[in-house]
């Protein structure tokens, strides 16, 4: 295979496969609203057609699949997904992003399908505000999965925390400590202006640097881990205690100059970026019986093409709001965050 590259010298080698748009909470910063438009059940992808794609992208020099969702682990036999997808070589990392509700029941299959590492997401650990902030009542679950995934020995794994002003900002220390306790890095994320975040403001963005003040306050000065090469959406620091954890600017310090993800929703979608309005369509192709050449000659050249750099645009734009309303994402859930996958 010869290597190719976007229109900004950037490689195709990290895809997101998001397994389905369904989920079982609600996030007030991803599906705050009652109702939804879901994706038709006759154009889910089937997991054979999944692994199928999965092969020609890997064939084209992705090595990084991460699955999520919605909530992956709501995907009825997921496992055999993961396995189908560990088999295909040339995949040097196979993760999952979950909310962890599910994980005590299916750590351990995960593991024994050949899942390499999770990443739990969680927001609080306060069992009132955890109930606000998703409208469900479920912390202890997420907790028990979380000891449930280290028991199944589970490697690298992390933990994200979106940091939302007036919601979640006076946990950045506590999550830190548990984290530490737990010996997993925490991830902060900065609340990003995605679709799906329709009460999103600037003012409710807790920028990277004060989540580094607050931490710097409370533990004496971090060092930033120099990655030269790195590609990951997240910039590491150390404490002096050895203590890893990692925060990702999308909102205000973008990386788009380095992207090489694309995400693939449950439908066979396919987006090259997270703020693209657009994705292309790799369903109808592959059921129209399209070869393995067929549609490798379509990803190629459509990333051939790419040139997006989403966040850092909005960088620049005035009056910044999520990327679309409610209205707008009913008649098109393609621009939902729960439906192309985090
Ligand atoms: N349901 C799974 C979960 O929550 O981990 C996987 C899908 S979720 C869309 C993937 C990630 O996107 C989660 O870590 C979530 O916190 C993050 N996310 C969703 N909306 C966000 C927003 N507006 N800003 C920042 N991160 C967001
Ligand atoms: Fe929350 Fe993830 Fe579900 Fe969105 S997809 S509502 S972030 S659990
Ligand atoms: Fe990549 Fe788009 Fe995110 Fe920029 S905004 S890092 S190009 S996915």
């Amino acid at each position: 295979m010869t290597a190719f590259h976007d229109l900004l010298a950037r490689p195709l080698r990290s895809l997101r496969l998001s397994v389905t748009d369904r989920c079982n909470l609600r996030c007030s910063y991803c599906m705050p609203e009652e109702e939804y438009a879901w994706l038709p059940k006759r154009d889910i992808l089937s997991f054979e057609e999944m692994g199928r794609l999965a092969e020609i992208f890997v064939a084209l020099g992705v090595d990084k699949l991460r699955i999520t969702g919605g909530e992956p682990l709501i995907r009825r036999d997921l496992e055999k997904l993961l396995a189908e997808l560990a088999r295909i070589p040339g995949v040097q990392d196979l993760a999952m992003t979950t909310n962890g509700i599910l994980l005590a029941e299916k750590a351990r299959l995960l593991k024994d399908a050949g899942l390499h590492r999770l990443t739990v997401s969680l927001d609080s650990l306060d069992p009132e505000r955890f109930r606000r902030l998703t409208r469900r009542d479920d912390l202890d679950r997420v907790l028990v999965g979380i000891d449930a995934m280290i028991d199944a020995g589970f490697e690298n794994s992390k933990l994200y925390t979106v940091v939302i002003r007036g919601t979640n900002e006076d946990e950045i220390l506590s999550l830190l400590d548990f984290a530490r306790e737990k010996q997993l890095e925490l991830r902060y994320i900065e609340y990003m202006d995605v679709g799906g975040a329709t009460a999103w403001s600037r003012e409710q963005v807790v920028t990277r640097g004060e989540i580094l003040r607050t931490i710097e306050k409370a533990h004496g000065p971090v060092e930033p881990i120099l990655e030269p090469h790195s590609t990951a959406p997240a910039d590491g620091f150390l404490l002096a205690d050895g203590t890893r954890f990692g925060v990702i600017s999308s909102t205000t310090e973008p990386f788009c100059g380095s992207c090489d993800r694309s995400r693939l929703t449950a439908d066979g979608t396919w987006f090259l970026c997270l703020y693209a309005r657009t994705g292309v369509d790799l369903r109808s192709p592959i059921r129209a019986g399209w070869s393995k050449d067929q549609l490798a000659g379509l990803i190629r050249r459509s990333w051939m093409a790419r040139e997006d750099r989403g966040a850092e645009q909005r960088l620049e734009q005035e009056g910044r709001q999520a990327l679309a309303g409610a209205e707008e994402m009913k008649a098109n859930p393609h621009l939902e965050m729960h439906t192309r996958g985090g």
